[in-house]
């Protein structure tokens, strides 16, 4: 490439860039070639059990049964040259109703996770791809023995406490939770943290009316798949659920304000709504779910339910919102719709409230300020009353003296 002197600056330029151009390849050769590390190995418990998470810089490809039972379980995961980085640690005591250890073997030939199991505790081994901040994970989901069946006895009892009392039973699920951290405001302030607060304020306030109670979907920061948070609302046969959330500009645009959802069938409103659908659905993956069926029930019977109960969603969105922004420190965007995957019960209406913008950063002051929190809770506990008020439902202050009434509180 022999050029003119004038030009001479140029295929420097141009020569310089060529050398960039090509270390650009040779950096990303070496870190391709930089062995497969273990970059943490962690617990996280929830009512049911605990789950172990193994992260790595890479996707791998773990050998170990897909479940099951028993003393231990071993999850080889071969890989030559694997190490772990610094601050992992070989084993963790965990000792819970679960789990006793877990220990980790690194040799030649890999890595070998060695879990020693609770008598009678099940597991699910699965992986997860990198997504968002996190990295490529396998996952050990263990439950102890019995755990489903007391869980199924707890929510049986509160179902049964609701419909002897002639109670209206409210279930409140704040948003994502465990590995799944929601978005992020400035400062390090966590969506997850943000809508529990809010959603025990809540619950605490809808307690306080007689004739109405609460419960919530997680009441600690652990992870629920999306499927399971609507079934619990079903289990305790809920006659409403709100799920608290926090919008994001990073994923909207700029932004600030309230806006509430209820489920669309066809497609969000514009396309800003159904990114943000995307974005709140992809908590499974986030949080991680083991591959599962999806159970959906399509007949005549259950579109004209599912058509009575968006009609009563889209109610309780607008109701809701009214009470919201009575609060002037944050404006109200609207009613929404989207196919937001935790809304898909036809048992009960459902929305969803986009409290404020967690990365706005006049909003985010607000949203971790417990004046705020509370606030927010009393109004969208208010809009839950006038909801019940114009849907005809009288809120009864004394239990039922029959608790045999015809059909309970239904
Ligand atoms: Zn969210």
């Amino acid at each position: 490439m022999h050029r003119s002197i004038t030009r001479g600056i140029v295929a420097l330029l141009l020569g310089s860039m060529a050398v960039l151009g090509l270390a650009a390849p040779q950096v990303a050769h070496a870190q391709s070639a930089t062995p497969l590390q273990l970059t943490g190995m962690r617990t996280w418990a929830s009512p049911t059990g605990t789950r172990v998470v193994f992260d790595f810089t890479a996707e791998v490809t773990p050998v170990a049964p897909d479940s099951g039972t028993g003393p231990q379980l071993v999850v080889a995961v071969p890989s030559p040259g694997l190490t772990a980085a610094a601050g992992v640690p070989s084993e963790l005591n965990v000792a819970d109703s679960a789990i006793v250890r877990v220990r980790s073997i690194l040799d030649a030939t890999g890595a070998r996770f060695w879990v020693q199991l609770t008598p009678g505790a099940t597991f699910k081994v699965f992986t997860l791809a990198a997504a968002d901040d996190k990295p490529f994970r396998v996952v050990v989901d263990v439950q102890r023995a019995g755990a489903k069946a007391s869980e199924d006895q707890r929510l049986a009892t509160i179902a049964a406490a609701k419909k002897k009392n002639r109670m209206r039973l409210v279930v409140i699920d704040a948003g994502h939770g465990g590995e799944d951290t929601g978005a992020r405001g400035p400062g390090g302030v966590l969506e997850k943290n943000v809508t529990l607060s809010v959603a025990r304020r809540l619950a605490d306030t809808l307690n306080a009316i007689p004739g109405v109670r609460a419960m919530l979907t997680r009441d600690s920061d652990f992870f629920i798949p999306l499927h399971d948070r609507y079934k619990i609302a079903e289990k305790v046969r809920a006659d409403l659920f709100v799920s608290i959330h926090c919008n994001s500009s990073r994923r909207r645009g700029s932004g600030s304000g309230t806006e509430v959802f209820f489920l669309s069938l066809k497609g969000a409103t514009d396309q800003a709504d159904q990114d943000l659908a995307d974005l709140e659905n992809a908590a499974d993956q986030l949080g991680g779910v083991a591959p599962q069926a999806q159970d959906e029930v399509v007949n005549v019977l259950y579109d004209v339910k599912r058509n009575s109960m968006l009609e009563r969603s889209q109610l309780l969105a607008e109701t809701l919102l009214d009470h919201v922004a009575t609060d002037r420190r944050v404006s109200a965007r609207g009613i929404k719709q989207a196919g937001f995957a935790v809304l898909k019960s036809v048992e009960f209406p459902s929305v969803l409230v986009e409290t404020a913008f967690i990365n706005n950063p006049r909003e985010v002051l607000l949203l971790k300020d417990p004046k705020f929190q509370s606030r927010m809770a009393n109004q969208i506990a208010t809009g839950i009353r006038e909801y019940f008020n114009k849907t005809g439902v009288t809120l009864s202050a004394e239990p039922s003296s029959t608790a045999a009434g015809p059909d309970g509180s239904r």
